[in-house]
């Protein structure tokens, strides 16, 4: 039977026709006469409502429409009195696919957290917050391929399995092959991975970066989309075991050619979030006020999620050296609110979320470019400038995100890259295969990489990254 998406309906409202509609029912209201189905078929985070004659259907067919069965509901579609909804289908038959034990069902018509929700992998995407969510998700997706694909970028796929580990962070999971009750021993007792299927150590990708590069060198201006894992053994909101990267890499690009790229893509993905999901993000802010009525004053967010959307829409990104930060955080510390209160930093430290914050939400009020970092807090790949200690990264900082791209300036001098990775103890001999594109035709590059999910937290206003993904992959979760 055709199927009619009620996105499609409610667009296009073809009063008078006779439609079918498919989907799961959200609630019904039935008086003597009538019953009233609120329908959802995924499509929209709107409802189309179904009338049917309680006489016509009988109550054998009605008692199985409850809250979470699936329904076809075929019949005319009218005008409708109701307020809040333009137009009705008034049934003529309905069909019941899969019942849904009203006691049983998990999504009772209230609000259930967000934890709770976590617990039940399925239901959660057919409620609301999460249809909208994984709606804007895909939306996102497809401009990250608009945007590239405009500009005249190649889609590459790079390895997800691989021996490199291009961050060093010693945060890539481990691949192997092994019995894990005949694990073979080298001489020193150590694994022996000549006798597992890749014959090498193996792991899952923690970036595509490296391979990035060897495309990039060939084709000039590539980027991936894809699969990326890192054992964080840290609970926070913005780090996930699996998450997707977004990771363009050009030739012929300095550090500023990056950033400009980079401050590009974000803002057209914001803009297209705007122009392409304003239902779902209408919705995702009024969820996101509701939320914030409970909290403490301190932790409400200062900034609507249209407003936030238009804070990077409508600001050029700040450009401050990573040595300026310093300064800056250092010269804040005395008149700190309790929000930032850890802002003493030293020269040479990484950055801590809070600090980016800082930066963004109170010092410069606009989205910030970091770069010229410490040559020592960062990637063996990264050029190096030529004071000795900073090298030509940059990181972006977003409004309670914090960083949301992280890229560079690749050292594309072979004699400088040899040195780096030699004093960083990486075994030059078996990066052959990375070393050739500095050994042949070696040309300035540069690229970064895009968290998808803290892009989308961003656009969609979730505090917990676990909430933008179907099925998060965290520490003690790899069930569903
Ligand atoms: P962080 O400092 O937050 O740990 P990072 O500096 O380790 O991030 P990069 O190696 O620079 O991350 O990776 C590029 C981008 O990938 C980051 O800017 C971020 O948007 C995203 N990212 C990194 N780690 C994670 C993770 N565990 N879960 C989700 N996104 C991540
Ligand atoms: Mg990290
Ligand atoms: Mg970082
Ligand atoms: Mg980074």
């Amino acid at each position: 039977e055709k199927r009619t998406k009620i996105q499609e309906v409610l667009a296009r409202e073809p009063i008078g026709e006779e439609l079918t509609l498919m989907g799961w029912v959200r609630t019904k209201r039935a008086s003597k006469n009538v019953a009233f189905i609120a329908l959802n078929d995924g499509s929209t985070i709107n409802n189309i409502q179904v009338v049917a004659d309680v006489e016509q259907f009988g109550e054998e067919v009605l008692k199985k429409v409850t809250t979470g069965a699936s329904i076809a509901a075929t019949g005319k579609l009218v005008a409708s009195q109701g307020a809040g909804q333009s137009c009705e289908l008034i049934a003529e038959s309905i069909e019941v696919f899969g019942e849904a034990d009203p006691e049983k069902y998990p999504l009772q018509p209230k609000k259930h957290s967000l934890e709770f929700l976590r617990e039940i992998a399925h239901l959660r995407l057919r409620t609301n917050t999460f249809s909208a969510i994984m709606r804007v998700r895909h939306s996102m997706a497809f401009a990250v391929h608009q945007f590239f694909n405009d500009k005249g970028f190649f889609y590459i796929n790079t390895p997800i399995i691989t021996s490199s580990d291009a961050e060093g962070a010693g945060e890539a999971f481990k691949v192997t092959n092994f019995e894990l009750d005949a694990i073979p021993r080298n001489e020193e007792g150590g694994v022996d991975f000549k006798k597992d299927f890749f014959e090498k150590e193996a792991n899952l990708t923690v970036s595509g970066q490296l391979e990035g590069e060897l495309a990039a060198m060939a084709l000039a201006e590539i980027y991936t989309f894809g699969p990326t894992f890192r054992a964080e053994n840290s609970n926070t909101t913005r780090h996930l075991a699996e998450f997707w990267m977004i990771e363009p890499e050009m030739a012929f690009y300095d550090l500023k050619d990056n950033m400009d790229l980079a401050e590009e893509m974000l803002k057209y993905l914001v803009k297209y979030a705007l122009d392409n999901c304003a239902d779902d993000l209408a919705f995702l802010e009024k969820r996101a006020e509701e939320e914030d009525k409970n909290k403490p004053q301190t932790e409400r967010a200062e900034m609507t999620l249209t407003e936030r959307l238009k804070f990077v829409l409508e600001n050029d990104f700040e450009r401050v050296t990573y040595t300026e930060a310093i300064e800056i955080l250092k010269r804040s510390k005395p008149n700190q609110k309790k929000k930032f209160q850890y802002l003493i930093e030293e020269w040479g430290a990484d950055l801590q979320s809070e600090h980016e914050r800082f930066l963004v939400e109170k010092h410069f009020k606009k989205p910030v470019i970091l770069y010229n970092y410490p040559r020592d807090i960062k990637a063996f790949y990264m050029r190096q400038n030529d004071d000795g200690k900073t090298v030509g990264a940059m990181d972006i900082l977003f409004p309670g995100i914090g960083e949301i791209i992280g890229g560079s300036q690749r050292e594309e001098r072979m004699d400088k890259l040899t040195e780096r990775m030699k004093a960083m103890g990486i075994p030059v001999e078996e990066m052959s295969w990375y070393m050739d594109t500095r050994r042949f035709g070696s040309v300035p590059h540069s690229g970064y990489g895009l968290g998808f999910e803290r892009m989308i937290q961003f656009v969609t206003g979730m505090g917990n990254i676990r909430d933008v993904i179907p099925f998060p992959r965290t520490p003690g979760n790899c069930e569903f």
